[in-house]
């Protein structure tokens, strides 16, 4: 067996003793069995990346961009195969893994190799007159990057392609859970003709592998996806240790508000809901978790909703009729259960859902849509990051009233509006505080568009020139152009002269 480290281009296994295995949430047989690293493992891998790096940072643009144009093309032939893998470690529906999460890797890929040749800077000039100035942008060096298990492939996507665009080399840890296609697009950039070492995987628990990487002396910045709670350790530590604070860029937890004002064309109000709170069975960072609906709305909100849940297809994601597949895991379907058991015995009600299904897919871990009312805006259910298949609707009746409400939380990720009247919606856009807001619809993102939050949510962007920019240092270089040995501002130290 290859082992399921990959460092310096080559597969090895895990030094841990302890193995784990990724489980098909779908049925609860074991896919593969993992070999896990363990800290001399970390060492190598950042090792590898340290050596990879002054070749890399010293590559062209245009070479940086062939590799990832190659990575694309690479991504796209074995499409097919990472979608199928993608579906059985997470138990998403294969129609998201194809439509979704693969074409929007490549795209990203695609876009990176593009940017890469685009990176900006302040325009050189005299900004004072005896000076001319230039901005420089640096790779930042070897990032340590952690990623989370509801988008595997899409997060290590994120994350490898612009840190190698802007001349970084990389070790990334996937979730313990979701390794395989993070594995698989390793491979496939050593494939395209990355030099060994650019790009190096680890597998392991977070509390293990991840904080080696984190706390390594020779990792330059650190980039993490995942809860807000974990994000706040992550921040720590990369401050702690020898080599001080470093650059620490944090995608963290959502709880999108989806606000539906009186004028909203209903039917795609509800339609945008229910895709909005069941994509990838809610295991969206940004899915639509908190509906609040402007009263006159609000019954034929709810009915609609619920009409449309009881619809969903529920069963084998490897089935392309299926619609909504399981949780990623036994423990987060009880997971999910516990918020949502703890909500109704606070008083909340389920209209729809509000259990695991039995039967056949008693032996995976589904859990049914579900639609909650009559919950309390400070309870936890309104609150806290489910992450399920789960939709809150809550009443409002101003204007004020439902803006205030979607900003009451503590993160800021994403947010929707939904309005026919461009005053409203311009008002919903300036006012929510969430790195993305959408008008009349949710979730659709796009390469050349940031993705990051505010406040818990954390800061730093994926995607985009943004993101780009992210990985990279800007350094000031002065040149004087004067040639004289003393300068005119020299008057401020050698007061006789
Ligand atoms: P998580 O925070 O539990 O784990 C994320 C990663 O961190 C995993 O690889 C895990 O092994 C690792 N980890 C855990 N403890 C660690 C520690 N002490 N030190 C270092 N690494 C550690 O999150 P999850 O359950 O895998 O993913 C779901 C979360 O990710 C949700 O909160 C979701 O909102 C968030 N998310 C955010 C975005 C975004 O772009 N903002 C995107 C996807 C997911």
């Amino acid at each position: 067996m290859l082992g399921h480290q990959l460092i310096g281009g080559r597969r090895r296994r895990g030094s841990s003793p302890t193995a784990a295995a990724v489980v098909d949430p779908a049925t609860g047989q074991t896919v593969v069995e993992l070999d896990l690293a363990d800290a001399a493992d970390v060492a190598a891998a950042v090792e590898a990346a340290r050596a990879a790096l002054p070749e890399w940072a010293g590559a062209t643009p245009a070479e940086r961009s062939g590799a990832l144009t190659r990575l694309a093309a690479r991504l796209e032939e074995i499409s097919a195969e990472l979608a199928l893998v993608e579906t059985r470690q997470t138990g998403k529906p294969i129609r998201l893994a194809r439509e979704f999460d693969v074409p929007g890797t490549v795209d990203n890929a695609a876009f990176f190799a593009g940017a890469a040749r685009a990176l900006e800077g302040k325009a050189s000039g005299e900004y004072s007159a005896d000076h001319t100035s230039a901005v420089r942008r640096e790779p930042i060096g070897v990032v340590g990057s952690i990623a989370p298990w509801n988008y595997p492939l899409q997060m290590a996507g994120w994350k490898i392609f612009p840190a190698v665009a802007a001349g970084n080399t990389i070790v990334i840890k996937p979730s313990e859970l979701t390794p395989l296609t993070t594995l698989m697009l390793a491979e496939a950039a050593r494939d395209a003709g990355i030099p060994d070492g650019v790009v190096n995987v680890v597998t392991g628990p977070g509390a293990v592998v991840g904080e080696a990487l984190i706390c390594h002396p020779d990792v330059d910045m650190v980039s993490f996806t995942g809860s807000s709670r974990v994000g706040r350790r992550v921040m720590q530590l990369a401050s702690e240790g020898p080599r001080g604070p470093r650059r620490v860029h944090l995608e963290l937890g959502g709880k999108a508000p989806f606000v539906v004002f009186d004028d909203a064309d209903l039917d795609a109000a509800v339609h945008g809901a229910v895709a909005g709170a069941l994509i990838n069975a809610g295991q969206d960072c940004t899915a639509a978790t908190r509906a609040y609906v402007q009263a006159p709305l609000y019954d034929a909100f709810v009915d609609g909703v619920a009409d449309l849940m009881r619809g969903v297809r529920i069963g084998d994601p490897r089935d392309p009729s299926t619609d909504l597949g399981p949780l990623v895991s036994r423990a987060q379907q009880a997971r999910v259960a516990g918020f949502v058991d703890r909500a109704v015995a606070v008083g909340a009600k389920t209209v729809v859902g509000g259990r695991a299904p039995g039967g056949d897919l008693g032996v995976g871990a589904y859990y049914e849509p579900t639609l909650v009312v009559a919950a309390a805006q400070d309870s936890e259910i309104a609150r806290e990051e489910v992450f399920g298949p789960v939709l809150v609707v809550l009443p409002f009746t101003s204007d004020d009233e439902g803006l205030a409400l979607a900003n009451d939380t503590p993160y800021g990720l994403a947010a929707s509006a939904w309005t026919r009247d461009v005053f409203r919606a311009l008002r919903a856009t300036r006012e929510i505080a969430a790195g993305c807001v959408w008008v009349n619809d949710h979730i659709p993102i796009v390469s050349e568009m940031p993705h990051g939050g505010y406040k818990a949510s954390g800061f730093g962007k994926d995607m985009s020139a943004y993101s780009l920019e992210e990985y990279t240092n800007v350094k000031h270089v002065m040149f004087d152009r004067t040639g004289t040995a003393t300068k005119a501002w020299h008057r401020t130290v050698f007061s006789t002269r």
